[in-house]
This record gives structure tokens, C-alpha cells and sequence, in this order.
């Protein structure tokens, strides 16, 4: 079902999640304070962590800020006892999945955790699928090359990274934020011009060059590719 790690210094709240989500058929570790749970966190394979916002040692922000430099993927519910919106913001800005406040509903709690963790695995299979294409365009993740009719086109990191997100998400419009924090990461801090000067890159070396249109604005929005 999956491994989840709780990271929470309240003995009686840790305890009860440990029991309810044993019960509900989830592995379960624990840690009391932020840095054990961050250790804890890189050492195994957890597939969720609920990750108390207020810890000893190393906050919950900064446990979450951690994870998210090598691991963009895990997901991560946040928990407060302060119905606090900067601290939700923040939270969320972290990088955390979801934030509920203490205290919580054991069921909504699960409910939560079944989401996260369905999103968690829907993002792999997308990671894994290894080829996308646009029409001649062939995006090949495995080899990490980008082709047009068999001739490879030469991108930056960045360049292909950007292509790789829009392409693997056709049809869906992507907001300049959400495509920020997926190419970006969550601790880039530059605004979303970024985007505007990758995409201009982009068309020139595919767009222009093979004259077909394939990365299209979504005015207001973001950026879309359609299949
Ligand atoms: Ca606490």
C-alpha cells in the first residue's frame, strides 16, 4: 500500500497516526524531531510523509525544503495546530502536497493520503514513460534526445526539461507557476520571464526551424502543447 513516515514530536498524536495508518494496511516509521525525520526520510524508500510543522531541532518548513532539493516527487501532508494562513502559504510554497490543521479528522487524514499518494504514482508513470512525440518530433527520455524526422537537435538542460514537461502534459494548459516549480524547482526564486525566454528558445531551434507550431501560448495562462 505504501511507506509512510510521520514526523511529529507529539507522542500521543504520533502514536495515534501510527496505529490508525498500521490498521489501515500502510508501513509505518516515526521520528520525533525534524532532523531524524529528515534522515529518515532520505534513507528509505517512503512513499508519503506527514510532517508536523512545528518540530525540536529543524522545523517542519525546513525538513520540507530539504526533501524537495533531491526529491521533488514524495509526497508531503503538512500538519499545524495554528489555523495560521502564512504558514500554510509557506508550507505550500515548501513544496508540500496538502496541509491540514490540528485538530483533524482521522477520516479526511486518510482521504488525503489515498490522493496524494494516487498523484505520487500517476507522476512516475509519466516520468517512466520514456517517449513522447510531436508529430516528427520524437522526444526519447531514456537516451535524453530530442529528434525531428531522425535529426537530433541539439538542447540545454533547461531547454529540454521544459520541452520534456510541456510534452508529456499535451493538451493540458500549464501555468507559468506550476511549469516554474516543475522545470525550476521550488527553491528557484527568479520570476516566470524565465519561462517566456525558454519557450522563445524552444520555438527557434524546433518551432522555427522545422516551421510547424507546436508550443502554443495560452494567453493570460501558460503554455500548451496539443497532440
Ligand atoms: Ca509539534
Amino acid at each position: 500500500m505504501g511507506k509512510i513516515l510521520i514526523i511529529e514530536d507529539e507522542a500521543k498524536i504520533s502514536r495515534f497516526l501510527e496505529l490508525e495508518l498500521t490498521y489501515e494496511g500502510y508501513e509505518v516509521m516515526t521520528a520525533a524531531d525534524g532532523r531524524t525525520g529528515l534522515n529518515l526520510a532520505l534513507s528509505n524508500e517512503i512513499d508519503l510523509i506527514i510532517l508536523d510543522l512545528m518540530l525540536p531541532v529543524m522545523s517542519g518548513i525546513e525538513v520540507c525544503r530539504r526533501i524537495r532539493q533531491v526529491d521533488q516527487n514524495m509526497a508531503i501532508i503538512m500538519l499545524t495546530a495554528k489555523d495560521d494562513v502564512s504558514d500554510k502559504v509557506m508550507g505550500l510554497d515548501m513544496g508540500a502536497n496538502d496541509y491540514m490543521t490540528k485538530p483533524f479528522a482521522i477520516e479526511e487524514l486518510l482521504a488525503r493520503i489515498r490522493v496524494a499518494l494516487k498523484r505520487e504514482k500517476t507522476e512516475e508513470v509519466r516520468d517512466n514513460g520514456n517517449i513522447y512525440t510531436f508529430g516528427d518530433l520524437v522526444l526519447d527520455d531514456m537516451k535524453r534526445q530530442v529528434s525531428y524526422k531522425k535529426e537530433i537537435i541539439s538542447l540545454t538542460k533547461k531547454e529540454y526539461e521544459l520541452l520534456k514537461y510541456l510534452i508529456s502534459n499535451k493538451n493540458i494548459a500549464l501555468e507559468r507557476e506550476k511549469i516554474l516549480e516543475r522545470v525550476w524547482g521550488y527553491d528557484y526564486y527568479g520570476d516566470t520571464n524565465v519561462i517566456d525566454v525558454y519557450v522563445r528558445y524552444l520555438r527557434s531551434k524546433i518551432d522555427q526551424k522545422y516551421n510547424i507550431e507546436m508550443i502554443r501560448t495560452v494567453r493570460g495562462v501558460g503554455y500548451i502543447i496539443y497532440d
